[in-house]
């Protein structure tokens, strides 16, 4: 009988790792999978696209929960996810990554004793201020099997005591990134304000800022965006719909001619804006990761390192939101050993699965 999986998705970065995992198991006979959306991202920008974009396999179901606090957002899929799992019954649950959705998929299944698989265990920023921080350790220290990007995540599962079910399998955000980098597509850009097209500028920062951290006090992102008006001829930036109000209110009142706020773009637009951009800022952990595959220099507007492998050699520097800090960081150069891959070789979809059937 073929193993049968669960996969828990929900949020936009899920989505593009989870398709090609999913278009692996598509290729044996030997398993099988079920796909859960929980609803975390509900735009059709934020999900119907990438589903779309990526082949992914049709969810059995969406259970349409997003929105509230995260304690709100949390237990609903919890009791949902607890549901959904007593009755398909499936061999093993999959789950990716940070989001609430994997923190309530995790602990579904943990106390239905399901076997459960996490892919990109073990990234750690060392901040429990971080939401996304709580959802890591409390996943990580429920999973069966612990599935890691790079060597310094495994490392981190080897030093809380989870060493015995861990392994390195590379990052299937690369994955994706060699195979979609080659039908990247130049994007249509909607102003967010006037909500007409508009032609992409020749040269430009890609800045993509949404993190509670960044986006909860206007006052921050009314920084950021200062900053980067006065530094950058074009600054392209795609508004995730969480921060859509905010983000042109600031505009509205602080004016900001240079930058260009645009609806979410699908993932095949987001590698042409990496691929072309002078520099990408950002807040996010896919971003930051693409812009290192894209060998494109990184300013990361957070405190603390999530993904401490791009962090060499200039080619990914945090800064605060401010003024000096963010100009430090853009001036920094950078220089890039091609020999370096710390997230693997492009396979590690065949690795989580071949993980998955050795459980
Ligand atoms: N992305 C996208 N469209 C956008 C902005 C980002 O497709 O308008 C992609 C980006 O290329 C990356 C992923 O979304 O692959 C990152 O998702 P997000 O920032 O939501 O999550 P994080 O990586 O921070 O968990």
């Amino acid at each position: 009988m073929a193993k049968r999986v669960l996969t828990i998705v929900g949020a936009r970065p899920q989505f593009i790792k989870a398709a090609v995992v999913s278009h692996e198991i598509a290729k044996r006979d030997d398993i099988e999978e079920e796909l859960v959306h929980t609803g975390q991202h509900f735009d059709p920008s934020m999900s119907q696209t990438f589903f779309d974009e990526l082949s992914i396999p049709e969810p059995v179901m969406n259970l349409g929960i997003s929105g509230g606090s995260h304690a709100q957002m949390t237990a609903r899929m919890l009791e949902a996810l607890e549901s959904v799992m007593v009755e398909r019954r499936p061999d093993c649950v999959l789950l990716f990554g940070d989001t609430n959705s994997t923190l309530a998929g995790a602990l579904s299944a943990a106390k239905l004793h399901i076997p459960l698989v996490h892919v990109e265990a073990g990234a750690r920023t060392r901040c429990m201020e971080n939401p996304e921080e709580i959802n890591r350790l409390c996943a990580d220290h429920v999973s069966t099997l612990l599935l890691a990007c790079t060597q310094d995540s495994l490392l981190n599962l080897q030093q809380e005591g989870l060493g015995e079910r861990s392994s390195f399998v590379g990052d299937p955000m690369y994955d994706a990134f060699v195979e979609y980098s080659r039908v990247a597509r130049r994007p249509r850009l909607l102003n967010l304000e006037s909500g007409e097209p508009v032609a992409l500028p020749a040269s430009y920062l890609y800045l993509t800022c949404h993190r509670e951290e960044n986006t909860a006090d206007p006052e921050t992102l009314l920084n950021i965006l200062c900053t980067l008006n006065e530094l950058a001829s074009r600054v392209v930036y795609p508004v995730h719909p969480r921060n859509r109000d905010n983000a042109l209110s600031v505009k509205k009142d602080a004016g900001l001619d240079n930058i260009l706020l645009t609806e979410p773009v699908g993932y095949l637009e987001s590698l042409f804006l990496v691929d072309h951009a002078d520099a990408i800022v950002t807040d996010s952990g896919g971003l930051q990761r693409e812009a290192f595959f894209a060998e494109k220099k990184c300013v990361t507007l957070l405190d603390f390192e999530v993904w401490p492998e791009t962090m060499v050699d200039g080619r990914n520097v945090l800064a605060k939101p401010e003024r000096s800090s963010i100009m430090d960081a853009l001036s920094v150069q950078q220089s890039i050993n091609v020999a370096y891959k710390p997230f693997g070789d492009g396979h590690a979809a065949v690795k989580i699965v071949d993980a998955i059937m050795s459980l």
